[in-house]
């Protein structure tokens, strides 16, 4: 199994030593680094970049490097990867620094909506009928996302689900323009693990909108979007379980 989807000190997780040592322990075959980028000429991302301080666009060369010199010390793949944030006005941005970069692949996330983190509070003061506007939102930035055809691998298709003023807005109608959307497109999703020993508790996709890809013959790659060794060795073996029980096809990439 490859885990397509861990973050490194060059985002915001550990060091790739530690998370090639507890890849190795978890029994993967592969293990790629999907560090967060966003390359947006936006006010507000570019801002945000500043504040947190990694810049993968600017160090990738440097990761890059780190791999390579890696890669003897570990008897796993190591795969030299981004997760790239896409929102629709950054898409000339994005296809440059790509195709610039040459990524091993690039996982695309939609994090932002409304100008905010989907995480943020922000949602919560929201209206239940502007809750589901902005999931309506959401969904349709996914859509955009798939048709891009920026991407290898599209991240968490319900992250809206992780923020409780969110949860429960998403619907059928939702996954099968998702679903479809993936059906006609290169793009893969992945069974992302990131929130299912936090407060959320499942994977992403849920149990729902993984039957509906399923419908579609639409196969995915596993992500445990692991920031830590020790969520790295945890959620591998959930993640074994999962794909075990729900009846869909894996890719690689
Ligand atoms: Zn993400
Ligand atoms: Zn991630």
């Amino acid at each position: 199994m490859y885990d397509y989807h861990v973050h490194s000190n060059y985002s915001d997780g550990e060091f790739m030593g530690s998370m090639l040592r507890a890849a190795a322990d978890a029994g993967l075959d592969g293990v790629g680094f999907a560090d967060h980028c966003n390359v947006s000429e936006r006010e507000g991302p570019r801002r945000a970049k500043k504040r947190l301080g990694f810049n993968l666009d600017a160090t990738y060369e440097r990761r890059r490097d780190a791999i390579a010199d890696l890669r003897a010390d570990y008897d796993i793949r190591v795969f030299d990867a981004v997760e790239m944030d896409y929102h629709p006005a950054d898409e000339a941005e994005i296809r440059a620094f790509l195709a610039e970069a040459d990524f091993g692949y690039a996982v695309g996330s939609v994090h932002e909506l409304r100008g905010v983190n989907v995480h943020r509070d922000y949602f919560a003061d929201l209206p239940e009928s502007e809750r589901a506007a902005a999931v309506d939102e959401y969904f349709d930035r996914v859509v955009a996302l798939v048709e891009s055809e920026l991407f290898d691998v599209a991240a968490h298709l319900d992250i809206v689900e992780r923020n409780p003023a969110l949860r429960g807005h998403a619907t059928a109608d939702h996954y099968e323009a998702v679903a479809a959307a993936l059906a006609d497109s290169s793009t893969v999703p992945e069974l992302n693990a990131g929130r299912v020993d936090r407060e959320y508790g499942e994977f992403h996709p849920n149990a729902e909108f993984l039957s509906v890809l399923a419908d579609h013959d639409v196969a995915v790659t596993v992500g445990s979007d692991a920031h830590t060794p020790n969520s790295l060795r945890e959620r591998i073996p959930l993640l074994r379980d999962r794909l075990a029980a729900a009846g869909v096809d894996t890719a690689t990439l």
